[in-house]
C-alpha cells in the first residue's frame, strides 16, 4: 500500500465517495488532505459536505486536481487509523456497482458492519494491571506489607506476571482502585487502557471434534483440491450424495489453507440450520474461527469484523453477506448446500454470493469449492462445460446404504377411504419406528400454502382480497379465523362453498399443525417439535427446537423445508413428505429443480446413523418423472432431462430471464406503467438489430401474485439470448428501471428467484 504524505508544500487531494445514496451524491468528491494526516483507499474519514459533516470512503489519491483549489475542503479527520475497506473489496464493490447501474455508496456499505456508519458503535476498551518489577520482589513486599492487606493481596495476584484486568481483580478484593493506584503511584505496577474484544457467546453447544480417518472418497476429493492451495487456486463443484462426508473435506481444505497463512470463508446457507458445523469448525480452528450469525449484538459483530480484518480470525463462517468478510489473504471459499436459494439476496443492491465468491477468488487466487448433494442446474452445467472441476463423491460415509424410498399414491388413499394427511403406509412406519426407540421427521411443504380451505366440489379456494393469495387456517387457532400471511386480513371461514354451494368446503393440504395434531392422535405419549415460521420467530427458536430433537426427548420432528437442510441426526430412520405435490405446482420454471432439491435433500436425512433409513413421499402426482428421480437419488439422469427441458423452452441458464414488475395500489395504473415500460423496451431495441435478435420475448402480463398488501401488480417479462449484446440491453434496461413512474413502483429484476 503506498502512503501519500503531504511532504515539502506539495498538495495531496483525496477522491471520496459520500455516504449518502442518492443520484446527485453518486460520484466522488475531491478533498484536500491536511499537512501530517495520512490517508489511503478504503479508509473512512469525516468530511465537510454542505453544511454538514459527513461520512465518506476514500476511493482514490492524487497529487493534482483540476479543480478550483481554493474552494476544495479539506478532510476532518479519519474516522479510524486503518482501512476500512481492503483494496480487494474496493474492487468488488466498484464492480458491483458498475454491473448492477447502482451509487457505488450503495454496494460499499455491503462490505462494512452495518452499525459502523453513523458512528453508532464504539471500540469497546478495557483498563488492565501488569507489574512491573520482579515477581520476587513483589511477593517480598506482599509479605513485610502489614498496612494494607489489599496491597499485600494484589501483589500476590500480579506476582503470575500477567496482565490483569480491573474489572476482574474486583472479584479478589473489594474496591481495588485506590490500592491500585497507590501501587502504580509508587511504579510497582502500571495500569493502562487497553482495547478488548466482544466475544459472542457459544449458542451452538459444545465443541466436539470427531476427528476421522477419511474415506476413500474424502481422499480422492482432497487429492484434487489441496495442491490448488498451494498455488493460485481452482473451482471445484463438489458433489457429494447427502452422508458422503463433504463436510470433512472442507475442514480438511481450511485446515490446509491456514497452515498456509492463509484465511477461509466457508458460506452456509443459514446459521441457524448448521449448528454441528459451526461446533466442528470452532472445536477444531477455535478461536481462529469468527462465526457471523444474525443474533450476534451489533458490538458483538463489529469486533468479530475487525478479527477477521486484522487476520486473527482466519476462518469465517457465516450466511451469504459473510461473502464480504475483509479476510487476510484469501485462501478459500467454500459455498455449502450452493443450491439454495439464500444465496440471493433479496434486498437492494441484490447479488448472488456464488458469483461474489468466484469473483473473489478468481482475483484473490483463491480456491472455490461449491458443494451440494444436489447442484443447481446453473453450476452443474458449469461445471460439465470444463468452468468448473467436477469432484463426486456417489457414496454415503462407510458404504451406509442411500435410503429406500417409497412413492404412494395419495389418491388410492382417498379412494380407499382415508381422509387424512397420513397414509397407511407412514402411519405404519411412524409407529414401527417410534417403538424401535429411533426418531423419525416430518415434511411438510412451506407455511405459506398449509391449510387453505378449498372446495372438494368445484375447487374454489379461499383467497385474500388484498393480495390473491390463499387464506391459512390455524388449526387449534383461538379464534377460528383464516389469514394471510402477507398482509394479516384475517376472516371467518366459509360454511358453505361461495362458489357452487357446496357443502364439502374442507381445510385442506393441512399445515405443519394439522400434521402434528394428526400425528399426536397415532402416537400418544410420543413427544413432537414443530419447526416452522410460526415456531421459530423468537430469539433462538431454531436452537431449542433443534436441541429438544437431538437430546432425544422429541422423538418426532415435522416442520417445513427448513428441515432438510443439512441437519444431521444419527437417530433418524424414517423421513416422511407429507404432500410432494406443493412446490411442484408452483407457477415458476425453477419449481422442478426446487422440488427435486426438496424431496432429495429431506430423504438425505434419513439413515445417517448405524441404522438403515426409510423415506416415504406421499403425492398426488406418483407418475410425475420428477418424484421419480428424487425416489431414486438419480441427479444425473434429473439433470439431463431437465436441462433439456430448459434447452427446448429456452429458460436459463440458455436465456437471460429478466422483468419489471409495477406495483401500484390502483390496478389500472400499474397496466398504464407496464404499458409505457413495455412500449420504452421496444423502441430501444428497435434502434439496434441485435439488439432485437436477442431478445426472445417480451409478454406484459398478470404474475402469479396479482395483489399484494393492496397493491396490484402488473410484470413485463422479457427473455435474453445469453451474449454480450444482452448485457448491453440489461443496462440499458435498468436505466428504464430507474425513471420514475407515477403512483407506481417499478423494479427491474435479472433472473429473479421467484416469478411470482
Ligand atoms: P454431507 O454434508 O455430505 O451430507 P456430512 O459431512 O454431514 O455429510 O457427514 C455425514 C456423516 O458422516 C456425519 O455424521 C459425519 O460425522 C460422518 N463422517 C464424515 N466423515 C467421516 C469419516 N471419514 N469417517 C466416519 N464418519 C464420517
Ligand atoms: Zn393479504
Amino acid at each position: 500500500m503506498v502512503y501519500f504524505t503531504p511532504k515539502g508544500g506539495k498538495k495531496v487531494f483525496c477522491q471520496v465517495i459520500i455516504d449518502i445514496v442518492h443520484e446527485n451524491v453518486a460520484s466522488p468528491f475531491t478533498y484536500r488532505i491536511p499537512k501530517d494526516m495520512k490517508l489511503e483507499p478504503g479508509q473512512r474519514v469525516a468530511v465537510p459536505f454542505g453544511k454538514r459533516e459527513k461520512e465518506g470512503i476514500i476511493l482514490s489519491l492524487s497529487e493534482t486536481c483540476d479543480l478550483d483549489e481554493n474552494r476544495i475542503k479539506e478532510v476532518l479527520r479519519p474516522l479510524e487509523d486503518y482501512t476500512a475497506i481492503p483494496s480487494e473489496l474496493m474492487y468488488l464493490a466498484e464492480k458491483m456497482a458498475c454491473e448492477a447501474h447502482c451509487p457505488l455508496a450503495e454496494t460499499l456499505r455491503l462490505m462494512l458492519p452495518a452499525q459502523m456508519r453513523g458512528g453508532r458503535i464504539h471500540v469497546k476498551t478495557e483498563k488492565t494491571a501488569v507489574l512491573t518489577i520482579s515477581a520476587e520482589n513483589a511477593l517480598a513486599m506482599a509479605e513485610t506489607e502489614k498496612r494494607s492487606p489489599k496491597r499485600a493481596a494484589l501483589l500476590r495476584v500480579f506476582a503470575d506476571g500477567k496482565t490483569h484486568m480491573v474489572r476482574e481483580l474486583a472479584g479478589i478484593v473489594k474496591d481495588p482502585n485506590e490500592a491500585l493506584k497507590k501501587l502504580a503511584a509508587d511504579g510497582l505496577i502500571r495500569l493502562s487502557e487497553e482495547e478488548s474484544l466482544r466475544v459472542p457467546g457459544n449458542l451452538f453447544g459444545d465443541c466436539t471434534d470427531p476427528g476421522f480417518t477419511l474415506t476413500a472418497g474424502q481422499q480422492e476429493a482432497l487429492d484434487e483440491i489441496l495442491p490448488c492451495l498451494n498455488a493460485k487456486g481452482g473451482k471445484f463443484l463438489l458433489h457429494g450424495v447427502t452422508g458422503s462426508g463433504k463436510t470433512e473435506v472442507f475442514m480438511a481444505a481450511v485446515h490446509k489453507t491456514l497452515s498456509l497463512g492463509k484465511s477461509a470463508i466457508i458460506l452456509v446457507p443459514e446459521i441457524a440450520l448448521t449448528p454441528q458445523m459451526v461446533s466442528w469448525f470452532r472445536g477444531r480452528f477455535g478461536s481462529a474461527a469468527a462465526v457471523i450469525h444474525s443474533r450476534l449484538s451489533p458490538g458483538e459483530r463489529f469486533d468479530e469484523w475487525r478479527r477477521i480484518r486484522r487476520g486473527e480470525a482466519r476462518v469465517v463462517i457465516g450466511a451469504r453477506s459473510a461473502v464480504f468478510s475483509p479476510a487476510r489473504q484469501l485462501g478459500l471459499i467454500v459455498v455449502d448446500e450452493e443450491h439454495e436459494n439464500t444465496y440471493m439476496s433479496d434486498h437492494h443492491p441484490r447479488y448472488d454470493a456464488r458469483e461474489i465468491a468466484l469473483t473473489r477468488c478468481g482475483r484473490e487466487n483463491a480456491t472455490l469449492i461449491l458443494a451440494s448433494a444436489t447442484p443447481s442446474i446453473l453450476s452443474f452445467a458449469r461445471a460439465r462445460r470444463g468452468d468448473y472441476m467436477l469432484l463426486e463423491m456417489p457414496r454415503r460415509v462407510n458404504d451406509r446404504p442411500m435410503p429406500d424410498v417409497e412413492v404412494i399414491d395419495m389418491r388410492e388413499e382417498l379412494e380407499n377411504g382415508n381422509r387424512t394427511v397420513l397414509s397407511t403406509a407412514l402411519r405404519k412406519a411412524l409407529k414401527e419406528c417410534t417403538a424401535r426407540g429411533d426418531q423419525a421427521m416430518l415434511l411438510m411443504n412451506r407455511r405459506g400454502y398449509n391449510s387453505f380451505v378449498s372446495c372438494r366440489s368445484c375447487g374454489f379456494v379461499v383467497k385474500c382480497p388484498n393480495c390473491d393469495i390463499s387464506m391459512t387456517y390455524h388449526v387449534g387457532s383461538a379464534d377460528g379465523m383464516l389469514r394471510c400471511h402477507y398482509c394479516g386480513q384475517a376472516m371467518r371461514p366459509p360454511e358453505s362453498c361461495p362458489e357452487c354451494g357446496g357443502r364439502y368446503i374442507r381445510y385442506f393440504g393441512a399445515g405443519t399443525q394439522k400434521v402434528e395434531e394428526e400425528v399426536a392422535k397415532l402416537l400418544p405419549g410420543i413427544t413432537t417439535v414443530r419447526m416452522d415460521y410460526d415456531t421459530t420467530a423468537g430469539k433462538d427458536g431454531h436452537g431449542k427446537i433443534l436441541e429438544e430433537f437431538r437430546s432425544g426427548r422429541a422423538r418426532i420432528l415435522i416442520g417445513t423445508q427448513m428441515i432438510a437442510k443439512g441437519l444431521d441426526f444419527p437417530k433418524v430412520t424414517l423421513v416422511g413428505v407429507i404432500a410432494a405435490d406443493m412446490t411442484l405446482n408452483m407457477p415458476d420454471y425453477r419449481s422442478r429443480e426446487r422440488t427435486f432439491q426438496l424431496l432429495t435433500q429431506v430423504a438425505g436425512r434419513a439413515g445417517r446413523g448405524e441404522q438403515p433409513g426409510r423415506v416415504i413421499i406421499q403425492t398426488y402426482k406418483p407418475e410425475d418423472p420428477v418424484i421419480g428421480y428424487a425416489a431414486r437419488q438419480d441427479y444425473r439422469s434429473f439433470f439431463e432431462d431437465e436441462f433439456r427441458r430448459r434447452r427446448r423452452g429456452l429458460y436459463p441458464p440458455f436465456t437471460l430471464l429478466t422483468r419489471f414488475l409495477a406495483e401500484s395500489p390502483r390496478e389500472e395504473t400499474a397496466l398504464e406503467t407496464a404499458k409505457v415500460i413495455e412500449s420504452k423496451v421496444r423502441q430501444l431495441i428497435n434502434t439496434n438489430p441485435t439488439w432485437e435478435k436477442k431478445m426472445l420475448l417480451i409478454s406484459n402480463d398478470t404474475p402469479g401474485v396479482k395483489v399484494l398488501r393492496g397493491k396490484y401488480r402488473r410484470h413485463v417479462v422479457m427473455k435474453l439470448l445469453v451474449s454480450p449484446e444482452a448485457d448491453q440491453l440489461i443496462a440499458c434496461m435498468t436505466e428504464i428501471g430507474r425513471e420514475s413512474y407515477p403512483d407506481t413502483e417499478v423494479w427491474f429484476e435479472v433472473n429473479p428467484t421467484t416469478m411470482m
